[in-house]
């Protein structure tokens, strides 16, 4: 399989070949923790990566690999490392970079586990968040760049509130100060979107949403592009020799960017998040996120034009105060979408109800079609109220910047057909407020 194919044709062939797997042409789920090492000169030949091969599956493994280097190919990435869910891609992304203690720059409207993380645990490692308004306000992002700014942190398009960030203009403001920027795509997926072709350095996912689409594994991932310069002073453990690259391999000490040059990033974050902190992906789960992607672009697509109607239903509705879909025409963001977006913004979207929360209750308790879960991106239609579940680790003030209140309701919508969903709410809104 060649590098260059086109979108539809590397999600079902990119990074795995039959050939080297027995003619499986369905990817082969390499169970085991160890590697053979044959002889005691191969050995080190591979612990050493002067030899291609496996040691280890915490450190890397074939099935893992092969969704990896698929994922690199759709995302346009030069590599990507597969972690055992978003969170552990998204926490080990950041301390990557801001470690030893800095500050990241980043808005109100992120997803709830990571906001959490950034308010509440990374600052007991030394690293510290600035919350903004707005990230697409370039004089309130710049204001709050520091010396101490280890990096700029923002979702491509916002859960649950669809809010969508102009990337191409945030790189900018990155890089004129020597900061990367790193962009949670998992909404869009990169059928819609590609991050790194918009200026972004590092891009995380969790592969558990519609990367993968059908609610069956957890999983996450980070891809790195090659234009940062980790070497600019900034960042002394991508410069400072590393034992393991060195010495360990009986050569000159190396650092992390004398051994990979701009892929330091993407390589330490293996060889030191993924394989001492340890939270691997299964191969199992890697099967089952193969076997996803083979249809990434025909479900996203079919699932965001489902999304435009129903929010352009919803839009209609005497009892819907206000509709978050940025694709829709009229909203404030719509010429950026047009833009950037030019396949829709994706699946996800929310609205606000009329009333409080007993109509909200209502609301879910009345739709037989949608599941009440919290989860996004799976092939069934899915409903949840962000307050109290999602989005339960913000503080009133934050929830309130985030667009999210006691009434949004947030939708998924799957891969069913998109009148009976549209019937489905339409019995559920005259159920809640009568005919
Ligand atoms: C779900 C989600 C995450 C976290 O991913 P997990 O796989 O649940 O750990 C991070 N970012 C966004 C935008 C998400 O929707």
């Amino acid at each position: 399989m060649t590098a260059d194919h086109r979108f539809g044709t590397a999600q079902v062939h990119a990074g795995y070949d039959p050939a080297a797997n027995l003619d499986s042409v369905t990817p082969v789920i390499y169970s085991n923790a160890a590697f053979w090492l044959e002889n005691s000169q191969r050995g080190h030949a591979v612990a050493n990566g002067d030899t291609p091969g496996f040691l280890y599956s915490r450190v890397a493994n074939p099935t893992v690999g092969f969704l990896e280097k698929r994922i690199a190919e759709l995302d346009g990435a030069k590599e990507a490392v597969a972690f055992a869910s978003g969170m552990a891609a998204i926490n080990a992304a950041l301390l990557n970079a801001a470690e030893g203690g800095g500050r990241i720059i980043a808005p109100y409207d992120i997803y709830g586990g990571t906001f959490d993380l950034l308010r509440t645990l990374l600052p007991q490692f030394g690293v510290t968040t600035t919350f903004v308004r707005d990230i697409n306000d370039p004089a309130e992002v710049e204001a709050q760049i520091g010396d101490d700014v280890k990096a700029i942190f923002a979702e491509s398009v916002s859960n649950p509130t669809t809010v969508v960030t102009d990337v191409d203009a945030l790189a900018a403001i990155a890089h004129r100060h020597n900061v990367p920027l790193i962009i949670d795509n998992t909404l869009p997926t990169p059928y819609l979107y590609r991050p790194l072709e918009h200026g972004a350095d590092i891009v995380v996912y969790s592969t558990t949403k519609a990367l993968s689409g059908h609610g069956n594994a957890i999983g996450g991932v980070v891809t790195s592009g090659d234009s940062f310069d980790w070497a600019n002073g900034r960042y002394p453990q991508f410069t400072t020799p590393e034992f393991i690259l060195g010495e360990a391999a009986g050569r000159a000490p190396r650092s992390f960017v004398e051994a990979a040059g701009p892929l330091a990033f993407i390589r330490r974050i293996r060889l030191k998040y993924l394989r001492l902190g340890g939270a691997v992906l299964g191969s199992f789960e890697a099967y089952l996120q193969l076997i996803g992607l083979e249809t990434l672009g025909e479900r996203v697509s079919k699932e965001t034009a489902s999304a435009a109607a129903v929010a352009a239903f919803l839009a209609r509705q005497t009892h819907v105060r206000k509709v978050n879909y940025s694709a829709l025409s009229g909203d404030p963001q719509h010429e950026l979408v047009a833009r950037d977006f030019p396949s829709g913004i994706g699946s996800v979207l929310s609205f606000e109800l009329e009333g409080g929360a007993e109509q909200t209750a209502a609301f879910i308790n009345h739709v037989r079609l949608f599941s009440y879960l919290a989860n996004i991106g799976d092939a069934r239609s899915l409903i949840v109220d962000p307050a109290n579940t999602t989005h339960r680790e913000f503080t009133p003030e934050a929830r309130e910047i985030a667009g999210v209140t006691p009434t949004t309701i947030r939708l998924s919508i799957g891969l069913e057909d998109p009148d009976d969903l549209i019937a489905d709410l339409t019995q559920a809104f005259a159920a809640t407020y009568g005919a």
